[in-house]
């Protein structure tokens, strides 16, 4: 038995008809780039059943400015996020962490839905997701709905998308007068894994933070807003005193672990150093 044993790919040519297969069958998946899947099916991690491939649905690619927000559809790739001004103008972080993503294959197949449903902690464009406060907008054969990215993870590989839903576009809304920051640290600098990913944007009000929003990965079971920390930020000047109490709060509101990559220990320390690093600009 081969890992492609069982793999059954069909592929609609509309949006309907992809989620009317969906819908026919339960256990049935739907496959965009294929970057997790193929590699997991290689793995042996999943059991044999129907792909519903999204690949050819027009519908679900573009990247699309209203005066409210940018929507970018399902399909777009990291390649279509570098070479988009509109996302290097205003959503920098997004393009840092399409950069940080793969090689250039991966970077070709590899979409901004399959990254979110995928639902690695240690995924790299979710930080950027959080911090941006995106929009998630979900369809089935039933209808079409709308839901705030934080809280779409609600535990490890957990998430609020029911079978025969699919992601069809994330909804950034329209920014200006923020200072973002993104770091990923990995084992080495391409093609890594991380072992802490740091996203965080900030606007002042003279010398008094307006707002403050820091997000991390492969930290706790699924990437979090460090709202703590932000609390004990907003309102106040960025110095030592703004700092430590910073540090102290994230420490409370992350869960690293030790894994194969690095260890809990390291993960805290590297997290609030980062954070420091964002706020001292
Ligand atoms: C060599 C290599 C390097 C990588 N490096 C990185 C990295 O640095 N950072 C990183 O974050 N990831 C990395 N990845 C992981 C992967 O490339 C990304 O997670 C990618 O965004 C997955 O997108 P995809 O379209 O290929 O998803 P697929 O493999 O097609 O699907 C992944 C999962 O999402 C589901 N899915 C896909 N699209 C949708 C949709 N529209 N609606 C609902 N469910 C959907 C599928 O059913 C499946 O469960 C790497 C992968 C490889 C092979």
């Amino acid at each position: 038995m081969t890992p492609l044993d069982g793999f059954d790919l069909v592929t609609p040519t509309t949006l309907d008809e992809a989620l009317a297969l969906l819908a026919s069958d339960p256990a049935a998946r739907p496959l965009a780039g294929g970057t997790d899947v193929m590699v997991q099916l290689e793995a042996g991690q999943l059991p044999p059943r129907r792909y519903v491939s999204l690949w050819g649905l027009r519908e679900l690619r573009g990247i699309v400015e209203a005066p409210d927000a940018v929507t970018l559809g399902a399909l777009t790739t990291y390649t279509d996020i570098r070479r988009s001004d509109t996302i290097a103008r205003e959503y920098p972080l997004l393009a840092r962490a399409a950069e940080e993503t793969g090689g250039v294959a991966t970077q070709n197949r590899g979409t901004i839905g399959g990254n979110i449903a995928n639902a690695s902690p240690a995924a790299d464009t979710p930080p950027a997701l959080l911090v941006y406060d995106a929009a998630v907008e979900l369809r089935s054969s039933a209808g079409t709905r709308r839901v705030a990215y934080a809280g779409f993870h609600s535990g490890y590989k957990q998430m609020d998308m029911q079978p025969g839903e699919i992601i069809t576009r994330v909804h950034l809304p329209r920014r200006s007068g923020w200072r973002d920051y993104y770091r990923k640290v990995g084992p080495r600098r391409a093609q890594a894994i991380s072992k802490v990913c740091v996203a965080g944007s900030i606007a002042m009000d003279g010398p008094a933070v307006r707002d403050v929003r820091i997000a991390l990965g492969s930290v706790a079971p699924t990437v979090v807003r460090a709202a703590a920390a932000e609390g004990a930020l907003r309102g106040k000047r960025i110095d030592g005193e703004s700092i430590a109490a910073a540090r102290r709060a994230l420490v409370h509101e992350i869960a690293p672990i030790d894994d194969l990559r690095s260890t809990a220990e390291y993960r805290l320390r590297v997290a609030a150093n980062r954070v420091e690093e964002f706020l001292r600009g």
